[in-house]
This record gives C-alpha cells, sequence and structure tokens, in this order.
C-alpha cells in the first residue's frame, strides 16, 4: 500500500489526501492550524466572511469532481432580480450596462489573445484604449491585480470570458466556503485519512512521498528553495455590515480603476444577522499604494451604491491580501511556466501559484491531482489548458 504525507489542509491538500485515499494510499495530512481550510476558511461568529470574496465557478474542474462525490452541498444562486442591481463604476458614475467596446473584446470571434504580448496592448487593438482599460478593470474581480492590463493578453482575456459569461459561472456555497471545506474533511475522515491539526511541518519526512499543498511563500521556506516564486495580487479587503435598506445594489464593479464590491447577503441571508447586509469588497492596490488608499477606492464606491452606509455601519474590518490570491502570468509567461508540481525526490507542489491550469482555487485543485498521480507513480494527468 502507498503511504503520502500531505503538507497543509487548505483546498489543495484536502483535495490531495481525498484523491490519494480514493486510490487506496494512507494518507496523513499535517496541518499548522486548528483548523482546516487555509484560505477557504469561513469565519465563526455573526459575520460569516472567507477572507475576502469567495466564490466557486462552476466551469472548473473542481466543481464536478465535489459534485461527483456529493461535496458542493447547498447552494446560494443569486436571485435574477439581485443580479439586476450589478452596478458598472464608469466614467465617475456608476452605470446598468457596459461600455460598448468591453463588449467587443467577449464577440465569439475575438481571440484567442496572445501570450507574448500584455493585455491592454492587444485589447486596445480590438476594442479601443477605453473598452480595453474598462475590460482590464473588470477582470480585477477574478485576478485581484493593480495592473490586470499590464499582464499576459491570453491569461486576462480567458479570465475576462469566465467573469463575465452569463449565466454568471460564479456561485456560492450557502453559509461561506466551510461548508465545503467540512464535507471535504468528513469525507477524508471516512476513507481513513488521519488528519493532524495544529502540526507544523519544519523538516520533510524522507520516508514517503509528499504532497506540499501550503502557500508557495510557505513552501519556498520549508523546501528551502528561493526559486519558488511567482507573481500574485496584492488588494485591499474591505469587510463591513449594515442596517438593510431598500436600494443598496448587489454590487459594483469598477471599470474607472480595479475594484469589486458585493453585497453578499443578497444571495446568503445566512452571513449576517436579520436586518444586516454582509458587503465584502477588494481593492487591488500597487505596490507603492496603502491598505487606506484601498479602503479609500472602497469608501467611494460604497458612497455610490450604499448610501448612508456609514450610519448604518454596525461592524467593519480591514486587512491587506498579498500573494494570497493565487499566481498571475506576465506576457510571455503561461501556468506552464510556474514552479512544477514535481520538485523530484518524491516531493510535490500543489497550491494555487504553481504549475497548473485554472482560475483561482481551481490551480490549488488541478496541482493536487497531479501531484498525487505523480507521488502514486502514474503519469502527470493530462489536465485542460487554461
Ligand atoms: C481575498 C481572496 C479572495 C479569493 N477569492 C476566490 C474566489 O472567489 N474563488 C476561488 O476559487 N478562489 C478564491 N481565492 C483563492 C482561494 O482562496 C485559494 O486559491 C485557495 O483557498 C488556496 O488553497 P490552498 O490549499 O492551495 O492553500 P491554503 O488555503 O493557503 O492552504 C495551505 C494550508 O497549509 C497550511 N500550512 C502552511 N505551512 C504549513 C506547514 N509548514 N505545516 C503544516 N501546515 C502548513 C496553512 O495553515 C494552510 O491551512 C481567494 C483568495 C483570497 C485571499
Amino acid at each position: 500500500m502507498h503511504r503520502i504525507t500531505v503538507v497543509g489542509g487548505g483546498f489543495a491538500g484536502l483535495t490531495a489526501a481525498i484523491t490519494a485515499a480514493e486510490a487506496g494510499a494512507k494518507v496523513t495530512v499535517h496541518e499548522a492550524h486548528h483548523t482546516l481550510g487555509g484560505r477557504a476558511r469561513t469565519a465563526d461568529g455573526p459575520y460569516r466572511t472567507n477572507e475576502g470574496p469567495h466564490a466557486l465557478y462552476n466551469g472548473g474542474p473542481h466543481w464536478a469532481w465535489l459534485k461527483q462525490r456529493g461535496l458542493l452541498g447547498p447552494l446560494a444562486p443569486i436571485p435574477p432580480l439581485e443580479a439586476a442591481r450589478l452596478r458598472l463604476h464608469h466614467r465617475g458614475a456608476l452605470r446598468r450596462t457596459p461600455p460598448l467596446a468591453l463588449l467587443k473584446l467577449l464577440r465569439r470571434g475575438v481571440g484567442p489573445a496572445p501570450v507574448d504580448t500584455d493585455f491592454l496592448t492587444w485589447a486596445t487593438g480590438v476594442a479601443g484604449e477605453e473598452g480595453a482599460r474598462a475590460a482590464a478593470h473588470y477582470c480585477a474581480v477574478a485576478l485581484f491585480h493593480h495592473d490586470p492590463g499590464s499582464l499576459s493578453a491570453a491569461f486576462v482575456h480567458e479570465r475576462l470570458r469566465r467573469a463575465a459569461k452569463l449565466p454568471p459561472e460564479a456561485h456560492y456555497p450557502r453559509g461561506g466556503w466551510s461548508g465545503v471545506i467540512d464535507r471535504m474533511a468528513a469525507r477524508a475522515w471516512n476513507l481513513g485519512v488521519r488528519m493532524e491539526t495544529v502540526s507544523r511541518v519544519d523538516t520533510l519526512p524522507a520516508d514517503t512521498p509528499v504532497v506540499v499543498a501550503t502557500s508557495l511563500d510557505a513552501a519556498r521556506r520549508l523546501l528551502g528553495d528561493p526559486a519558488l516564486t511567482w507573481p500574485s495580487g496584492r488588494t485591499t479587503l474591505v469587510d463591513l455590515a449594515v442596517r438593510s435598506r431598500r436600494g443598496d445594489v448587489f454590487a459594483v464593479s469598477d471599470l474607472d480603476a480595479p475594484g469589486w464590491i458585493e453585497r453578499f447577503t443578497a444571495q446568503d441571508r445566512t452571513l449576517a444577522p436579520a436586518g444586516e447586509q454582509l458587503i465584502q469588497g477588494q481593492i487591488p492596490i500597487a505596490p507603492h499604494e496603502s491598505k487606506a488608499d484601498g479602503a479609500a477606492r472602497a469608501e467611494h464606491l460604497l458612497d455610490l451604491g450604499f448610501p448612508g452606509w456609514r450610519e448604518r455601519l454596525t461592524w467593519r474590518r480591514e486587512s491587506v491580501a498579498n500573494g494570497r490570491t493565487g499566481a498571475v502570468d506576465p506576457p510571455g509567461t503561461t501556468w506552464r511556466d510556474r514552479p512544477a508540481v514535481d520538485r523530484g525526490d518524491g516531493v510535490y507542489l500543489a497550491g494555487d501559484q504553481v504549475a497548473a491550469p485554472g482560475l483561482l482555487s481551481e490551480v490549488s485543485f488541478n496541482s493536487a491531482l497531479t501531484a498525487v498521480s505523480l507521488a502514486l507513480g502514474r503519469k502527470e494527468l493530462d489536465l485542460k489548458h487554461a
């Protein structure tokens, strides 16, 4: 029987553990924190926030895998009336419809966008500079990057298509992502996976193959390998609760600069106490900008979309997510150029900044499957290109 050690009990680690156990391996998971879930944990208490705004995209490979195993659980769909309350901040005002130039980039015949050119240059050629900038900023919802136009056109265009798809790909596990994590943990448990929490690994075991399913920063420290780096986003996270009021928008997407604010109780009333609304936003910030700069831009969007929010405020918190929102690919690179899953000597990486395709957590999922396949001595999976 194969034995496998998994370091990290987040979405990647649990995916790896379940996959390996389903294949008959004897699996041990070590998680440093006292609970499982990593960045997919939902806060306890009256305001059920994830670390930032989180959506599960139903076009991803994880969706079918979770569904097949009954791990998706109840979902909170966006009511159509609420979806109609999405607003776009463009030329200084809130609008209901996107600029026509942006829509040009979504036409069926447009693309594939080149890998070697930055998105702004390529998209300007298709839709003009204003449309290209608006499209780049719209992608902030899935990129968390302060300058999406500077990234590879192929990378950004794929995300633009997915983020703008109708009906929307974004789905919300009711009660937050922790529900999915709890079901994954229960499945792993039933398959006989040994899960040790408050169990930080400082030295890799030499007697079993190891899947290192931590953030890339933590993997770099653990493996002592300075080459384990890849660009990611840096974004101010603003979470707040306000007393309910008719007329609040569902979400504001900033097309004048990258940023997204969403009222999560529009789709899931369980996330805040009765009579209150939970709003989560993320405003990507440049290296020279501070958390306060992001918060100020968030407040401007709140002023426009949630009149009187300051007087209605019941709870608020802010933080910065730095390098925690997955990989972004600069021009001339694709996911294949990121740190490889196979590190040699029976060590395999899984996570959202390694060489696997997909959007955000889908990279964690895909790399976990590849890591386990290699650890079990099977050939690398033929994953769909992204
Ligand atoms: C603000 C924000 C918004 C996001 N929005 C979305 C979204 O809408 N949709 C989406 O799909 N994804 C989203 N993501 C990304 C998603 O959260 C991550 O891709 C995913 O949760 C990463 O899972 P992971 O298991 O790879 O890493 P992590 O969740 O970071 O898990 C790694 C685990 O390893 C543990 N660990 C680290 N070092 C050690 C050690 N030495 N020993 C033992 N354990 C260790 C950590 O405690 C952690 O639990 C978002 C992320 C952020 C920050």
